[in-house]
């Protein structure tokens, strides 16, 4: 017999399927191929059961997604106060790819913006792009509790048109924010962006970071629970481009999207929820996934400022 929750889960996909407002990122041709009409929506809870509706297990690019992971690895590596003098946790309201640096503290504003994200990407233990980039592979896979690929092809085309994230590994260089040749960091971050995920695997990340850091399925701890909450509180303030502020209010739980089309929103102590379909609104998070979330968040009264 089928669950309530997968009722209700199939529900909410059927009525979203006829959502075909906005576009699929082109900026490379490997994000510009893909079906813009994929939709999947995942929630897994915090006790392992997993829902799926859809093409939950289509692959897709996790991009900015990657950005709260790689941070949690930097801070599982240096430390809350070594990451801290290189990174901030303000909000920016600048663009994500913006080239500047905040001008008093001269360091990224926050780690969900991409001069903070190649920062973290900087932070990763390890001697070599190879080993470091292992190291992220790895870590992410755990959030996942399968082992996650990289698409070679994705990463040569982000190598190769990725110069305005150049611009900001040189900027971060100057300021001596970065310590090593920003190539090397780069080479790190194209990587990570262009490992692959399907909606399941979101939801199952997403459902670790709402379990205090601790895989919901297998129970391997993955990150600490002190850590855990630190990248929380930022994807709360940060995690959805300039329209954080909107999704703090209607739908109200810590996320963070991807101009790959998945989003993926934990509500602590309770669930993971992802959502993948690619066409992006102006702010770069997908159409379908900013609808689903908030009509999810409402019906089921997830808001974390929701008192019932
Ligand atoms: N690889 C992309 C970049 O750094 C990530 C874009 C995104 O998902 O926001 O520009």
């Amino acid at each position: 017999m089928k669950s309530l929750v997968q009722d209700y889960i199939d529900g909410v996909y059927r009525d979203l399927t006829g959502e075909r407002s906005g576009s699929v990122a082109d900026y490379i041709p490997e994000l510009a191929v893909v079906d813009p009409d994929s939709f999947a929506i995942c929630l897994a809870t915090s006790d392992g059961y997993v829902y799926e509706a859809g093409d939950s297990r289509k692959k897709f690019a996790i991009q900015s997604i990657s950005k709260p992971f790689t941070y949690a690895l930097a801070l599982a590596d240096r430390g809350l106060a070594a990451v801290a003098t290189k990174v901030d946790v303000e909000p920016s309201g600048e663009p994500f790819n913006e080239i500047s640096l905040d001008p008093v503290t001269e360091r990224p504003r926050n780690p969900m913006i991409n001069a903070g994200a190649i920062t973290s990407a900087s932070l990763v233990a390890g001697a070599t792009v190879a080993e470091r980039f292992e190291r992220i592979r790895r870590f992410y896979s755990r959030f996942a509790g399968r082992e996650l690929t990289l698409n070679e092809s994705m990463f040569e085309s982000e190598d190769r048109t990725g110069n305005r994230n150049r611009a900001i590994g040189y900027l971060l260089r100057e300021y001596g924010i970065l310590e090593e040749d920003p190539q090397t960091t780069l080479g790190v971050y194209f990587r990570q962006c262009s490992i692959e995920v399907d909606c399941r695997d979101l939801s199952l990340m997403a459902a670790t970071l709402a379990d205090s850091g601790v895989h919901p399925v297998s129970g391997d701890r993955v990150l600490d629970a002190g850590l855990n909450e630190r990248v929380l509180s930022v994807m709360t303030t940060c995690g959805m481009y300039n329209a954080a502020g909107d999704w703090v209010t209607e739908v109200g739980l810590p996320a963070k999207s991807g101009v790959g089309g998945g989003i993926l929103a934990v509500l602590p102590g309770q669930l993971g929820l992802a959502v993948f379909s690619p066409r992006l609104d102006e702010h770069g998070n997908s159409v379908r996934g900013v609808r689903s979330c908030r009509r999810i968040s409402k019906d089921l009264e997830l808001h974390f400022m929701h008192v019932s």
